[in-house]
């Protein structure tokens, strides 16, 4: 089976310890490409360092709503210019977070700025959208991009005006939890699939049986089996879906 983890995190600081040892052991695995999405200024360099060192990464840039503040004046030409990077092939994650407290203008300025950056690269986003819904839609509604709404939970009915725009969704590990499940599940049942991308969000969302423990790509397996179980198909038919699709949309040529 031929893996793709489209959203991944190995800048995040918990992998400090032993991110190159982490990232070297896939290539012993089944996940055959990874996409590292970028969530502030400070993991610039560790994101390109990633996309930079290992054939099978390719990677995001860009600023997450939980840390847009103190984003320096000029971020968007440091991501405009990151972004040149022939493996750097989406602008992210970006979006909206009312879980927590960020002031709600700044994050919608620099949502939009972002959002209007991909338009004039003609590059696809990668959309966190957590407690913020119908403000998130009205925004992608209004700048129409190309992308993809990452580890979604909201109602059925915004998600199919995403699908409206053309936009792709990504499942992860949350699909195990008895007691977030119902939404996830009932926005898997009605996406298309070529619509449907994996990921593990990892060192976050491990599944149900090792919650709270660091999760990393190896854990998207446990997604696809998930997704196989409860659409009714074999994992490796939701695994070459999910993997034709994240090459699609992030425009990767090959493999
Ligand atoms: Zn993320």
């Amino acid at each position: 089976m031929k893996l793709f983890d489209s959203h991944v995190h190995y800048e995040d600081a918990q992998f400090d310890i032993d991110r190159n040892k982490r990232l070297e052991a896939l290539k012993e695995t089944e996940v055959k490409m990874i996409l590292n999405c970028c969530s502030d200024v400070e993991v610039f360099d560790t994101v390109m360092g990633i996309v930079e060192n290992y054939d099978f990464a390719y990677g995001s840039i860009g600023i997450h709503p939980h840390w847009v503040l103190g984003t320096p004046e000029n971020y968007l030409q440091r991501i405009q210019e990151l972004a040149k990077h022939p493996k750097i092939v989406a602008i992210g994650e970006m979006g909206l977070d009312y879980y927590w407290d960020e002031p709600k203008d700044l994050q919608k300025k620099i949502f939009r700025e972002q959002l209007a950056l991909a338009k004039k690269l003609d590059m696809p986003v990668i959309i966190h959208d957590r407690d913020a819904h119908e403000d998130t839609i009205e925004i992608l509604e209004e700048y129409r991009p190309k992308g993809v709404l990452h580890r979604y939970s909201g109602p059925v009915d915004i998600l199919k005006r995403a699908f409206d725009l053309g936009m792709y969704v990504s499942f992860n590990n949350d699909l195990s939890y008895p007691e977030w499940n119902a939404a996830p599940i009932a926005c898997l049942m009605e996406t298309p699939w070529d619509r449907l991308l994996i990921e593990t969000d990892c060192p976050y969302a491990a599944p149900y049986e090792r919650q709270n423990e660091r999760c990393e790509a190896t854990d998207v397996k446990n997604v696809v089996k998930l997704i196989a179980e409860l659409r009714g198909v074999s994992e490796e038919f939701v695994a070459q879906k999910a993997y034709e699709n994240a090459m699609n949309v992030y425009e990767i040529k090959g493999n």
